[in-house]
């Protein structure tokens, strides 16, 4: 799960970590009040949306009195912002981080993931932060230096003042810049984040270190002992589809072909799409119905496939083990009667009741390509979509 820039500098300054002062603000009378309220003579306006890239995209904007802020506010909120991470249909900005300007003398990098390689945190940082360090990480890797956490000790101050010199922080701000690595581990490990970068981490010229972007994703199988940060969650920046499919407990995660797939286990589901993409199509979404589905609960899944509509054929591939192949056929026959089918149905039924859920498909008169196995499936649904 992801939280907004405002709410992960709120949870930094928790921890301790310097971040500099800002308000949220949800209109440009409030931007205006919150930018009153921080006094400061230059002000950031920022627009919040589940995305980096902002700054680029002109969604970073420095004012300089109060009538600019309320400019870009009003500029700013409503617009569907663009940049490299939201995909070409961009993301509408709903609120906004007023937020004192920093005086900035160097931006850097900082970021905590996990590494799934090492199966530890790691720490990663570079003096070449900002706005392209993309770029960096492509051209010049060596400039980006890392730290494996055990966990066990976790970060040491060692560490994080080795990293700090890699950085080429000034000496004098070492200690600084540990601290806040140290506060940021600490916000890393006791939220269940996944990732957590600060993109800059700035030195000001009055010599303070402070974060001046903050991105958090967090564990989701972990969420449930975090209310503070579930919370934070906002249904605005979500897939509405994938919104509807985690109240049915589904695994679906919207993808942008025109195959929809309806498979249970996400083995299977992630063989399924690549047999679709080999036969040269491309899925819709990946929707794992899991073991022990009901028919109320394959339904909705068939329900939130059809209700995409860029998804032109539906491939049905399910191996009945614990999930019996009469159920996904219950489901499958329900919801095409209920939404109605109007886009070719492939279907691939095997295992349990396998006889049984033909049966029912063949009486529904619902209009059905019976599929043998995977590849004739997917070669048959890739031909429907054309
Ligand atoms: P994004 O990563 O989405 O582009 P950032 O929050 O990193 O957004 O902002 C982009 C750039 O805007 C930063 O690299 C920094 O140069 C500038 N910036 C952001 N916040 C401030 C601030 N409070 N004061 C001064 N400059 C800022
Ligand atoms: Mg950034």
């Amino acid at each position: 799960m992801n939280i907004h820039e405002y709410q992960g500098k709120q949870l930094l300054r928790q921890y301790g970590v310097a971040v500099s002062k800002g308000i949220v603000a949800f209109s440009p009378e409030e931007a205006v009040k919150a930018a009153k309220e921080l006094g400061s003579s230059v002000i950031v306006v920022k627009a919040q949306i589940h995305a980096g890239g902002r700054g680029k995209a002109g969604g970073v904007k420095i004012a300089k009195n109060l009538d600019e802020v309320r400019e870009y506010a009003k500029e700013l909120l409503g617009k569907v912002l663009v940049t490299h991470q939201t995909g070409p249909e961009g993301k509408e900005v709903k609120r906004l981080l007023i937020e004192e300007g920093s005086d900035i003398k160097k931006e850097y990098y900082v970021g905590l993931v996990l590494d799934r390689a090492t199966s530890r945190v790691t720490l990663m940082g570079s003096e070449e932060g900002g706005m392209d360090v993309e770029e960096v990480a492509a051209n010049t890797p060596e400039k980006i230096f890392y730290e494996e956490i055990d966990p066990v000790a976790g970060l040491t101050g060692f560490q994080a003042r080795r990293m700090a010199f890699n950085m080429n922080i000034p000496a004098k701000l070492v200690n600084k810049a540990a601290k806040f690595m140290l506060g940021l581990y600490q916000v890393y490990i006791e939220k269940d984040a996944s990732i957590v970068e600060i993109n800059p981490l700035v030195v000001t010229t009055d010599d303070n270190v402070l974060a001046l972007d903050a991105k958090f994703n967090f564990d989701g199988n972990a969420l449930y002992r975090h209310n503070d940060i579930i919370e934070m969650r906002d249904y605005d920046e979500e897939d509405p589809k994938e919104i509807e499919a985690s109240k049915y407990d589904l695994s679906y995660i919207s993808l942008d072909g025109n195959i929809g797939c309806m498979v249970n286990g996400a083995g299977l589901a992630m063989a399924t799409m690549d047999t679709i993409s080999y036969y040269g199509g491309s899925p819709a979404n990946f929707l794992d119905v899991g073991g022990g589905a009901t028919a109320e609960k394959v339904t909705e899944a068939f329900k939130i496939i059809l209700s995409d509509s860029n998804v032109k054929g539906i491939f049905v591939n399910i191996f009945g083990g614990i999930m019996k192949c009469d159920v996904i056929a219950e489901g499958v026959i329900i919801a095409a009667k209920e939404v109605g089918l109007t886009v070719p149905l492939v279907v691939r039924l095997e295992g349990t009741n396998v006889d049984l859920g033909k049966k029912l498909l063949n009486e529904s008169g619902l209009n059905i390509i019976a599929a043998d196995s995977m590849a004739d499936g997917a070669q048959k649904i890739v031909k429907l979509v054309g």
